[in-house]
């Protein structure tokens, strides 16, 4: 009996170790390009990303705000900037692997590269394109004592369900849409809801600042103006209390199961800055003609990759992966030679290494 073969699943985790030609880390606007100007150099390339989505900043961020740069297009949301990048990568069928932030990469003896994840997953490649734009992001942190004892059991900066605060005296921090936005979905279901924030203004979208003043005003949420976080009680991880300073009338506790601290999102080049690549200002410096680091097999694009005049912009960042593909297939390949093509002569090929 014959035996079909399965197809991978684009956007499963494997445990075993996965080899590829070229790995990608970062699946922003950048990363997806370079799987299609890869592809179109015959490269198939594997993507990972820290985050549970593709599309970088341009999904995470602002994902329905207008980009009017992107050429061709007068007009465009960020969101629909990388649903049309996922289609255009579709004919080269790159492996996605999600929730995982990339660490280590060790140069073996043959010349690939040994990458390790956060998973615990191991990859081994003969070339790497770095296109982690500012790095991985995590939430900013209020700087108080012992919050890491807290945090995970009582101190969360996401929620993944709502349902687990049900009934809980919930202290949410900061003014931003993410603290007003939680306010308003919290607030039906939790015991007591008190929002901290050091001014007395919300600065998120005007319709949800309109619904959060009214639950205000109907005493359904405790409002603490020009207030800041100042210390946490309880035992083992568990919160009891949490201390606040206001500037002129002092301190105050106020009984809490949970503390939100929404003061945003900060970008860290975490692990990378640790590989002995050239950085300057938190960026990694390249030769713009080719995309090449310090490092053999190793290229970078997009906002992470720096040199003089460079602009942040992701026009900028598609015309790197351009650079950068076409250099990497000669450096995989340097006994062979390759003619530049446009893609109106070459198509699209279905034949990847
Ligand atoms: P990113 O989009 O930042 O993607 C990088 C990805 O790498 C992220 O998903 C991150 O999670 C992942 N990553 C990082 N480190 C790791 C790791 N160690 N392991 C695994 N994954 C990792 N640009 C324009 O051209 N026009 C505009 O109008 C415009 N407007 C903007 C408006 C706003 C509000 C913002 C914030 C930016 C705007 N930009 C604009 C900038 C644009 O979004 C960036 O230039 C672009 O997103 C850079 O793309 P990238 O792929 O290099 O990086």
């Amino acid at each position: 009996m014959s035996q079909q073969k399965k197809s991978p699943d684009p956007f499963s985790t494997f445990n075993e170790t996965i080899e590829t030609k070229v790995f990608i880390i970062g699946a922003g606007p950048v990363g997806l390009f370079a799987v299609f100007m890869c592809g179109m150099a015959g490269l198939r390339c594997c993507v990972v990303d820290s985050l549970p989505h593709i599309g970088g900043q341009c999904q995470a961020l602002y994902p329905e705000k207008s980009i009017y740069d992107i050429p061709c297009f007068p007009d465009i949301l960020a969101k629909d900037v990388v649903s049309r990048l996922s289609e255009q990568i579709k004919p080269f069928s790159p492996r996605f692997c999600l929730e995982q932030q990339v660490q280590s990469a060790t140069q073996q003896e043959d010349g690939r590269w040994h990458v390790r994840t956060s998973t615990g997953q191991n990859f081994l490649t003969n070339s790497i394109i770095v296109c982690a734009g500012s790095g991985s992001f995590v939430p900013k942190r209020p700087p108080l004592h012992e919050i890491e004892t807290f945090e995970g059991k009582s101190v969360f900066y996401s929620i993944k369900n709502k349902k687990d605060l049900s009934g809980q005296n919930v202290v949410i921090a900061g003014g931003g849409d993410s603290a007003v936005d939680w306010a308003l979905l919290l607030q039906p279901i939790a015991k007591s809801l008190h929002i901290v924030h050091r001014r007395d203004r919300f600065t998120a979208q005007e319709h949800s600042v309109q619904q959060l003043k009214q639950h205000i005003d109907q005493g359904h949420i405790t409002f603490h103006p020009f207030c800041q976080l100042q210390d946490l009680h309880g035992q083992n991880g568990l919160l009891e209390h949490v201390g606040i300073v206001h500037k002129e009338q002092g301190y105050r506790t106020i009984k809490s199961d949970i503390l939100l601290p929404f003061f945003g999102l900060q970008s860290d080049l975490g692990p990378l800055g640790q590989w002995g690549l050239n950085i300057a200002n938190q960026r990694i410096c390249i030769d713009p003609t080719t995309g090449t680091t310090n490092k053999p097999g190793i290229y970078a694009a997009g906002d992470i990759a720096t040199y003089p005049h460079k602009l942040k912009l992701i026009m900028t960042g598609f015309a790197e992966v351009a650079q950068i593909a076409h250099h990497l297939k000669n450096y995989l390949f340097p006994d062979r030679f390759f003619a530049f093509k446009h893609s109106t002569s070459s198509g699209i090929t279905k034949d990847l290494i």
